[in-house]
């Protein structure tokens, strides 16, 4: 029975990644990864193999971790932030349909959501949802129907992949979606390559954020009713000085 592990790297830095996710590379024959992956893990297992592939060929990166597992050597495929979301622990279980004598252990990482919210401050304390506004998996419609709810139910939203070169207008797209609900001053933030160099990070309101300008290295997000600004960071309460008060 051969085993693969699905490990989650964390949004940049060594530091940030788990014990159990280091460990299991250290342990590892081969770590396989999208190219930008590689290189930020490299110099920490430099005795090991790499198979680097480039972005969206993630099939491909899959079914040769398979066959590698196949030849009876320890596998991790790697993912920024954490495998499970937007990564490809799910896409993995798919595709090891086909390989029944391989078993697959995800390992959990920090997603860019949690490591962006560190840094700019306590955005998520309350109901929170993650959105991703890449349309290559998933239709236009269908992204802005879960972008009214969020706004709807009043989440802090989360947004992965705000915008690339080809989709230059998403996120003033989606800002246009919540502004119809949303207040323009609703405090946001934006964090941009998380745990790595040039890391920023800035806090405006969503009618600023509008006409902001992201990349794919950037997650945004979006308040609640009651998120405000604390000494420059960006605090949702969770409620506690509503319950003092009730004393
Ligand atoms: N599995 C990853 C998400 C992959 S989707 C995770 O859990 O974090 C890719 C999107 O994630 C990017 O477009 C960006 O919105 C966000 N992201 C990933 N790493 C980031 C980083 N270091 N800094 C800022 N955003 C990041």
């Amino acid at each position: 029975m051969g085993q693969i592990y699905v490990v989650g790297i964390g949004p940049g830095a060594y530091e940030e990644m788990t014990i159990r996710g280091a460990n299991v590379l250290s342990q590892c024959d081969v770590i396989a990864g999208y190219t930008v992956y590689v290189e930020l893990v490299r110099k920490h297992f430099p005795e090991k193999e790499f198979i680097v592939t480039p972005m969206r060929r993630e099939e491909e990166r899959c079914e040769l971790a398979f066959k590698e597992a196949e030849k009876g050597r320890r596998v991790a495929l790697i993912c920024s932030g954490d495998a499970g979301i937007y990564g490809m622990a799910g896409l993995m279980y798919e595709i090891g349909r086909k390989y029944k004598d391989i078993s697959i252990e995800v390992v959990p990482g920090v997603t860019a959501a949690l490591g962006g919210g560190a840094l700019l401050g306590a955005p998520l304390v309350h109901d929170c949802c993650f959105i991703s506004l890449s349309d290559l998996l998933t239709p236009w419609e269908k992204i802005e129907k879960r972008l009214t709810a969020a706004a709807q139910g009043d989440f802090v939203i989360c947004l992965y992949n705000p915008s690339s070169k080809k989709r230059e207008d998403y996120l003033s797209r989606a800002c246009d979606i919540l502004l119809k609900c949303k207040k323009e001053d609703t405090v946001c933030g934006l964090a941009k390559n998380i745990a790595r160099e040039g890391e920023i990070s800035e806090i405006l309101t969503l009618r600023e954020l509008r006409d902001k300008e992201a990349d794919m290295f950037t997650t945004v997000f979006i308040g609640n009713e009651e998120t405000l600004v604390i000494q420059g960071k960006m605090v949702t309460p969770r409620g506690y000085g509503r319950e003092r008060n009730r004393i």
